[in-house]
């Protein structure tokens, strides 16, 4: 399994929130760099027309006097991008990146996240004519409003967010959609580790984590040809985020 991750991530100073805190990457990375399992990969920054596909040019140009943040997201939007293309010829993704992105619509974004990760990743397969369906479970505390806003107008794009408040259901009610999926394209997880159950969530665990990940490896090896990949999201626990990762990452692979 590869591990999208550039040092310029390790940058806090791009923003002042509560992802781009100092010390919140290198939780993650301290736990996975360790892992034989995993071959760390370099992305590449996304460029304007990819971004284009899934915002307005009024909204990106709103973004672009701030050279720090905009370099950042175009270097998170690159990494899903990456992590998509990876997974389309086969081996599972896992991209670990910031500012996250699935509070970004076409026109507007909050809450720490600029362009719309999952969404560019997508849309981005997708006018290569690589794919022509997909499925998006976002398993973040918080809903993906923006994700759901870029994505609305694809018909064959089923997006999950699950809202079950205890783990037992919440892994269950994952369970239910997905076997009604019969095939998708490919698979995208928006990985939000801040529904765990010492974070803003308060649900679930890290061995729920790598269930999550196990279940989304079976459902794509059935439905999917195995395309697989993952998004950073939150997550800001930050003496259990590595661990967490590497759950999800562990069941995912
Ligand atoms: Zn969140």
């Amino acid at each position: 399994m590869k591990i999208l991750f550039d040092d310029r991530f390790y940058n806090s100073d791009y923003a002042n929130d509560g992802a781009s805190v100092p010390g919140r990457m290198e939780s993650i990375m301290e736990v996975i760099g360790k892992e034989r399992d995993f071959e760390i990969v370099c992305p590449r920054s996304a460029d304007e027309m990819e971004v284009l596909l899934a915002h307005t040019p009024h909204y990106v140009d709103s973004v672009k006097p701030d050279r720090r943040l905009y370099d950042m997201a175009l270097l998170a939007a690159g990494s899903a991008i990456m992590a998509a293309d990876i997974a389309f010829y086969g081996e599972p993704a896992f991209a670990c990146l910031r500012p996250p992105g699935h509070h970004a619509s076409r026109n507007s974004s909050w809450d720490y996240c600029v362009f719309c990760n999952m969404g560019i990743a997508l849309l981005t397969l997708k006018q290569q004519k690589k794919i022509q369906s997909a499925f998006v479970l976002d398993f973040d505390a918080h809903t993906g409003d923006g994700t759901k806003d870029v994505l609305a107008d694809w018909e064959d794009c089923h997006i999950l967010n699950p809202y079950s408040d205890n783990s037992g259901d919440y892994l269950k009610e994952i369970q239910n959609v997905v076997k009604k999926i019969p095939a998708v394209d490919i698979v995208g997880i928006c990985a939000g580790f801040d529904s765990y159950e010492k974070d803003a969530g308060r649900k679930l665990s890290t061995a729920d984590f790598y269930m999550i990940g196990d279940m989304m490896k079976r459902f794509s090896k059935r439905a999917a040809n195995g395309r697989r990949f993952a998004i950073l999201e939150g997550g800001y626990f930050l003496p259990d985020l590595g661990k967490n990762v590497l759950a999800f990452c562990h069941g995912f692979m």
